[in-house]
């Protein structure tokens, strides 16, 4: 597979700006209220620094042994800001808690106790709630119903703080476009259940979808493939299974 220069990828964000840009602009927005998360799993630290060289602050990792290896080994620019996206199992939340700015995937009241109670970092943890807003099975995230005992999970640790929610939708695009519309209801309702709190994010919409995404009120979307390129399959033996 081939990968991408430096030229290429730097030429990626901008075009991926662009859309952004554009789709804020169809959608009545201001694009400044949207933030890229450029997703950097199975990329490794010399891609991603480049990224970071072209402007890009923000960076998405799924596994945790392999994002907190890359946050240590891109230590030297303090301006990145990592999220962390994937499955959390019980036994990793410790280098979650210690690596990561923001998580974006939590679906289990236990994960919050965990990651609150070894957070020991100045600023408290950003927390999304992960819907499973397409209702499949295989998929991770709370029932839309769950969503509220969940939040109250997060706001019993104080080392925490609820930024919003979180959704992966089907891959097919009519099926998105109403789970997006369906998410964005969900956002309100929390916001409307929660007047105190700041919650300002809707993490949705990725490299195919982002403009659909942003007509419906995301405010960070989670962009890979049209970043850095096709990724290489993960191989089964270093995928970080869910305990
Ligand atoms: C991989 C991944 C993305 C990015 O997907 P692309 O299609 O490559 O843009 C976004 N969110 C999550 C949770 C992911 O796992």
């Amino acid at each position: 597979m081939p990968v991408p220069a430096e030229a290429d990828i730097v030429h990626n964000l901008a075009r991926v700006r662009a859309r952004i840009e554009a789709a804020a602009r169809a959608a009545g927005r201001d694009p400044a209220g949207i933030r890229l998360l450029a997703v950097s799993k199975g990329i490794d630290s010399t891609r991603i620094r480049l990224a970071a060289q072209a402007g890009q602050r923000l960076f998405g990792e799924n596994y945790v042994q392999e994002g907190a290896a890359k946050v240590e080994a891109l230590a030297d620019l303090p301006a990145l800001e990592w999220h962390f996206i994937g499955p959390i199992q019980r036994n990793k939340t410790q280098l979650v808690a210690s690596r990561f700015q923001w998580v974006h995937s939590l679906d289990r009241a236990v994960i919050a106790q965990r990651l609150g109670e070894q957070r020991d970092a100045s600023e408290p943890m950003n927390v999304l709630i992960q819907v499973n807003v397409s209702g499949e099975a295989s998929k991770s995230g709370v029932a839309p119903a769950q969503i509220e005992a969940l939040a109250d999970a997060v706001l019993a640790q104080p080392r925490l703080r609820l930024r919003g929610l979180m959704a992966l939708p089907s891959p097919d695009a009519a099926a998105a476009r109403l789970q997006f519309q369906a998410m964005a209801d969900h956002f309100q309702a929390l916001r409307r259940a929660l007047p105190d709190q700041a919650i300002d994010t809707l993490s949705m919409g990725m490299s195919e979808d982002l403009e659909a995404a942003i007509m419906t009120g995301a405010t960070v979307v989670r962009v890979g493939t049209a970043i850095f390129g096709p990724r290489a399959r993960r191989p089964a033996h270093v995928a970080d299974g869910r305990a």
